[in-house]
Formats: C-alpha cells, sequence, structure tokens
C-alpha cells in the first residue's frame, strides 16, 4: 500500500496471482461456512461451532483470522438475535426462533478472507425472513457495483437502497473495508450514502461487502465486553459478507462456494 501525499493510502490492487491467493483463504471461509450451516440447530452452541470451525479452519492449514484479533477471544463471530456483530460464542445451546449471524475470517499463506451468513434456528418468523432477504439482496446490489470504473459509494448506495426498499435499518457504525494482506485494509465503505463519491473503484481491487441491517432501530450499543454490538431496541439484526474481488469481467465473489475448488468438507 503506498500513502498518497495527503496521507490517505490507495486501495490497494492485486495481481491474478494474488487474487487467486485471497481466493485460496476465501474458499476456507465457504468450507466453514457450509459446516456451520449444517450444523445450525436448537441445542447446539455457538462454542461448539466455534470449534467446528476452528478445527475446519486448522485442517485447511489456515489460521483463524479473528482469534486474537485486538483480543477478540474466538475464531467465528457469533451474534444471537438483537446482537448484531461481533458477538462471542458461548456454552448455551441456541433456542428454535433465534437469528445468528455468523462472521468467519481466514488467514492462508499470508492472505485474508472474510465472510458471514444470517441463519434462523428452527422455525423461520415472517419479519425476520424479510429481515434476512433484504440483508441477502443488499450484498447482492452491493458486489454488482463493485465494477471498475465505478465510485465506491455506489456500492454504499446501492446497499442502503434495498434496506430502504425493505423497510428494515441500516446500523452505519459498521460496513465493508478492503482486505488482502490484512483483515482490514482501507477503504472502509458505509453501507449507506448517495453514489458517485469516493476512490474511482478499478479492476484489482479486493473488497468485503457486509450490509448489517435491523428489523427496528438503527442505533446499536456495544456491552461491557467491548465487542457485543446490539440494537438498542433489542430488535433482530442479520448481517451478510462476501470478500469480492473487482475484475475487468465483473465482480467476482471470492468467498461463494466453488464445488470443484477444494474439498468439499
Ligand atoms: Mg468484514
Amino acid at each position: 500500500m503506498i500513502p498518497l501525499t495527503d496521507g490517505r493510502p490507495l486501495i490497494a490492487k492485486r495481481s491474478p496471482d494474488e487474487i487467486a491467493a485471497i481466493r485460496a483463504a476465501c474458499q476456507i471461509v465457504s468450507l466453514v461456512h457450509s459446516a456451520l450451516a449444517r450444523h445450525i440447530a436448537p441445542g447446539v452452541s455457538t462454542a461448539t461451532l466455534d470449534e467446528l470451525a476452528e478445527e475446519t479452519i486448522l485442517a485447511h492449514s489456515a489460521t483463524p483470522a479473528f482469534k486474537g484479533y485486538h483480543g477478540f477471544p474466538a475464531s467465528i463471530c457469533a451474534s444471537i438475535n438483537a446482537e448484531a456483530v461481533h458477538g462471542f460464542p458461548r456454552p448455551a445451546p441456541l433456542q428454535e426462533g433465534d437469528v445468528l449471524c455468523v462472521d468467519v475470517g481466514v488467514k492462508l499463506d499470508g492472505w485474508f478472507g472474510d465472510g458471514a451468513f444470517t441463519l434462523a434456528v428452527g422455525s423461520l418468523a415472517p419479519d425476520v425472513d424479510r429481515l434476512l432477504r433484504a440483508t441477502e439482496r443488499a450484498l447482492d446490489a452491493g458486489v454488482r457495483a463493485a465494477v471498475p470504473g465505478g465510485r465506491l459509494s455506489d456500492i454504499s448506495h446501492a446497499v442502503e437502497t434495498v434496506a430502504i426498499e425493505a423497510g428494515v435499518a441500516v446500523i452505519q457504525e459498521y460496513g465493508g473495508h478492503g482486505i488482502g494482506r490484512e483483515l482490514h485494509e482501507e477503504p472502509h465503505i458505509p453501507n449507506h450514502g448517495a453514489p458517485g463519491r469516493g476512490p474511482r473503484l478499478q479492476a484489482g481491487q479486493v473488497i468485503a461487502i457486509e450490509p448489517i441491517f435491523s428489523l427496528g432501530s438503527p442505533e446499536v450499543v456495544v456491552d461491557d465486553d467491548g465487542w457485543t454490538t446490539r440494537t438498542k431496541d433489542g430488535s433482530a439484526a442479520a448481517h451478510f459478507e462476501h470478500t469480492v474481488a473487482i475484475t475487468a469481467e465483473g465482480p467476482q465473489m471470492l468467498t461463494q462456494p466453488r464445488t470443484a475448488a477444494i474439498g468439499t468438507d
């Protein structure tokens, strides 16, 4: 990363080989997602899911990127119901009807991948279904805006537009980010705002896009643990994230499953 004269770093550009290396880390994120999704059920604890995630990451000769990151204690963030992001895995079993956001980061050969998804545990209430669909649709919209020649805030605007249409709130304190040699690189990518602003997007840039929405208030509070972030009004939150490479052929979701890319379990 080369600093500009005004001190702002450029958004790093990666070679095809470097993008392939980031994709390899991201494919482990995807494998962990699949493994966790198969195990999420009432009665299963997020501590158990964390162990499964860590075993899966280590089995692929990679490192859990979150564990120890600024003191974060686990390999996954597991945020339940009103918890929006950065929840700690815990021994208490998941309950029927819980909404679970899982965020996974992997480091492989010096490159990072990052991805998140949200699932209802057991039955899915209609309003939670609306929240989950909107958040996932917003991620898709953000990804489609990640094209060479576009501007960074085109992604932000695409994400926010879906939230407005769906009648859900954008939790504005958090957003996407550059990723590659570090888990979090420049730029920060807000999930709201007018289009046509910010740096111009270029082929070779790799970013994590991650809408975080709530069914009620957009306001959040952080617990005394310094991490767990929950909606102020207690309403459910959802979080979806892909690591995305901007290429001349269009955006590539590096954390998207590629069944033939590496092992299936
Ligand atoms: Mg992220």
